[in-house]
Order: structure tokens, then sequence, then C-alpha cells
């Protein structure tokens, strides 16, 4: 028999941090991480942050490449598998063709950009997933267009605040009543909105796009569903994100909302659990020992580094047929964002909590720790600013819930 494959769907930062994770839990067999983009893994996050206002050097956002071997397939798409034949066929950077096998599969292939249902060119409409899409939007924002943001949520605010920050009159289309409503409900998102609107940002809320118009230069405006035009140069969509996962079509597992795994990142099937393969990162839906039983897909940069561990493990175990031993799997979501000057961080389920938000300590209008509670018990937090009370916080949050973990807090 040769040598052992593994083979990592996906080169952002999940196919990197479970490939030096599967490297440092002893895997010795081939490992391979097989990538659409052509760049080796960087940091996406500063792509609506500094790298907006400042420029784009994908150089400068890479990260350091461990010493760990690993064969780097860039540029390199996986189109589509065969679970059961352990098979999977690429698309090269030349167009061609090739099926490579595999013992164990890692599933880290993210997620990409949710259109609007709309008519007319994709040239029209920008969104930002990777250095490419900042830079030719920022090659835009420097002129000082008029932008039409669509989409009041985190990637949405930052490019607005990017936008306002070079000078561009920018307006933010959102169907809730505030931005970040849905993710940090309606008092935190007022606060961001008045921060916003402190720069010149306008918002129109509880509207929908039902059109944008244009013509052979670009796009001239967007058409709110109550019939009224936004006069807008630059047209920006950022309405969420749709897990990649085209390529495990008709593989027997289940691909409702992203790949539904177990708590040990194995994807379910229909005859159980693949311990051949695990899946991580924004693509994965799983439960949070800390929530509950009910299977939940984030999309936060810190869960691809804080699954890769647990991830490599159970791929390790899975393959030798073994059973796991280590100890649980306590995973607290978190999250930040930049708002200007002010660095919001999130920790926990806040969107889970935001009919019972309470200002914790501080003040909404300057820095302050808010809580998110569900059955009176806290189970998410937002401070902005305050990163010192992150730890004390963090500590109390994670105390109440393994105490409310055997009420069934979800
Ligand atoms: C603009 C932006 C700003 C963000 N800001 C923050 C933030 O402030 N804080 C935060 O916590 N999170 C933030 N996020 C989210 C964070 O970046 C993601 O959670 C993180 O990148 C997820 O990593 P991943 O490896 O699972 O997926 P990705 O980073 O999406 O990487 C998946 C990779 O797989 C590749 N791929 C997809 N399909 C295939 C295929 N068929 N074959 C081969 N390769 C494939 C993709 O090209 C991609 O390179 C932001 C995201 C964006 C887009």
């Amino acid at each position: 028999m040769g040598e052992q494959r593994v083979v990592v769907a996906g080169g952002g930062v999940a196919g990197l941090r479970v490939a030096q994770q599967l490297r440092a839990a002893g895997w010795t067999g081939y490992l391979g991480v097989i990538g659409a983009e052509r760049h080796l893994p960087y940091n996406r996050p500063p792509l609506t942050k500094e790298a907006l206002w400042h420029g784009v050097d994908v150089e400068v956002l890479k990260f350091p490449m461990p010493d760990a071997e690993i064969d780097w397939r860039l540029g390199t798409r996986i189109v589509s598998s065969d679970l059961a034949a352990k098979r999977l066929t690429l698309e090269g950077p030349d167009g061609t063709s090739e099926q490579i096998s595999f013992d164990g599969l890692v599933i880290a292939t993210g997620v990409g950009p949710r259109r609007l249902p709309l008519d007319g060119p994709h040239s029209w409409r920008y969104t930002v997933r990777t250095p490419e899409d900042a830079a030719s939007l920022r090659g835009r924002l420097v002129d000082r267009p008029r932008v039409g943001v669509i989409g009041g949520g985190f990637v949405g605010c930052e490019v607005a605040a990017a936008a306002a920050t070079l000078g561009c009159k920018v307006t933010v289309v959102e169907p809730l009543s505030t931005p970040l409503e849905r993710v940090a409900g309606h008092a935190v998102g007022a606060e961001v909105q008045r921060r916003h609107e402190a720069h010149g940002v306008r918002f129109v809320l509880g509207r929908t796009i039902a059109a944008i118009e244009g013509d052979a230069r670009g796009s001239t405006g967007v058409v709110l569903d109550d019939g009224t035009t936004l006069a807008a140069e630059v047209v920006v969509e950022a309405v969420g994100g749709v897990p990649n996962t085209d390529w495990l079509a008709g593989q027997g597992l289940n691909l409702s909302d992203g790949v539904l795994c177990d708590r040990d990142l194995h994807p379910l099937a229909e005859g159980g659990p693949r311990r051949d393969v695990v899946a991580l990162g924004d693509v994965a839906r799983f439960p949070l020992d800390l929530y509950g039983a009910d299977p939940l897909r984030i999309e936060h940069w810190q869960m691809a580094g804080d699954c890769a561990g647990h991830a490599a493990r159970s791929l390790i175990t899975g393959l030798a047929g073994a059973e796991r031993t280590d100890a649980p799997f306590e995973l607290l979501p978190s999250f930040w964002t930049d708002q200007y000057d002010t660095r919001v961080q999130f920790l926990g389920l806040p969107s889970h909590g935001i009919d019972d938000v309470r200002v914790l300590e501080g003040d909404l209008e300057d820095e302050a720790v808010i809580g998110y509670h569900r059955q009176d018990t806290l189970i998410g937090l937002a401070l902005l600013g305050m990163r010192r009370r992150l730890l004390p916080y963090r500590q109390q949050l994670v105390e109440g819930l393994r105490e409310a973990c055997g009420r069934g807090i979800s």
C-alpha cells in the first residue's frame, strides 16, 4: 500500500490552520491543499478595513508559512467529487482537468458572495471577497464617486466607513430598521448608525433594491422597492455569503446551509458521520457544546483557527478507525469589526439574544459592554471599545453558559 493521502479543499485561513494542525498532530503521509485562488493563504478581514483605505497589497496580508511539508496546488478549483471512490476532479490554472485520490478529505472551501437576483451586468456591482475585488473597488473609490452600499451588515458598514473616509458620498440601503440589527440588535445598530452619520454616511432603512440602473460605463443608480432612485456611480453588494459546496453535490451529504457535521466536525451522511472527512471554517455547520444541540454555521475568522486542532485530530483518529478520547471541544464564537476608530468585539451568540439587550458597563454613546440574554442567561456580548474588559467578561460568559448547558439554552 502506498503513502496515505490527506487532501484539504480550500486554501483560506481554515485550510492553512488545519494543514498545520494535521502535521502537529503527527500526520506523516501526503498532505496537499487545493486552493482556487492563486495566492498562498492571506488574511481576509483587512480587505474591507485598512486595505480599502490605504491600498491592497496581498503580500502584506499573507500569513507566515509553516515549515511543515505541504503540497500547495493554487489557482486550482475542485469541480466535483466522488466520495465513495475517494476522488476529486480538479481544474488547473491552465484549464486542464485532472483527477486525484484521497484517503482523508478536509472541506474548507468557505463561502462566496451572495448576489441579488437583479438584471443587469455583474460588472456594475462590486462585492468584496478577494484582494482583486478590494483593489478594483478601491480603484473606483479614490475618484470619490457616489456610492450605494446594499446591505448594512458588517461588510457593508466597513465598506461604507472606508468609502466615507476616502471622501465618497455614501448611502447604505438596508431592509431592517438599523444597520447590524440582525447580529447586534436595535440599540447597538442605532449607535453604529449614529457614528456613521457623524461621518456623513446616509442610511435608507426598511427598503430593498428593485433594480440597478446603468449604461456602458457602469451604474448610474439604484432603484428602491418604493420606486425612488438613488444616484450612485458605484454599487457594492454586501448581502452575505453562500457556502461553496457545489463540488460536493450528489454525495449524500446534507448541504442545506453549508456542510452539516457532528460535533467532531465529521459530515453527516445517510449512514452516519463520514469519519474519513472533516469540515471547518465558514462552510461548516455543527453543534457547539456551550450552546446545545442545534447545529450552527458561523462566518467568523477566529472559528477556523479554533476548530483546526479538533478537526485534525478527528480526521486522524477517524482514518485510524479509533475512538476519540481527548477533552471536550468547548468553542466560544468571537468576532470583531472596526467602525471608524472604534473596535467592536462580539463574543458568543449575540444574534440569539437581541430581544433582551442590557448595557452592562459604560455608556453606549461612548464605550460600553452590552449583554445579550436568552431566558435570563447571558449568551453573548458586544464590547464597543473597552478592549481590556474582554477577558473578565469572556470568563463570566463561559461560566454562565456551562451552568446553563444543562437547562438547554441555545
Ligand atoms: C471582506 C471581509 C471582511 C471580514 N471581516 C471579518 C472580521 O472583521 N472579523 C471576522 O471574524 N471575520 C471577518 N470576515 C470573515 C472571515 O474572513 C472568514 O470567517 C474566514 O475567512 C473564513 O475562512 P475559511 O478558510 O473558512 O474561508 P475562506 O477565507 O473563504 O477560504 C476558502 C477558500 O477556498 C477556496 N475555494 C472555494 N471553493 C473552492 C473549490 N471548489 N476548489 C478549490 N478552492 C475553493 C476559496 O477560493 C477560498 O480561497 C470577513 C470576511 C470578508 C469577506
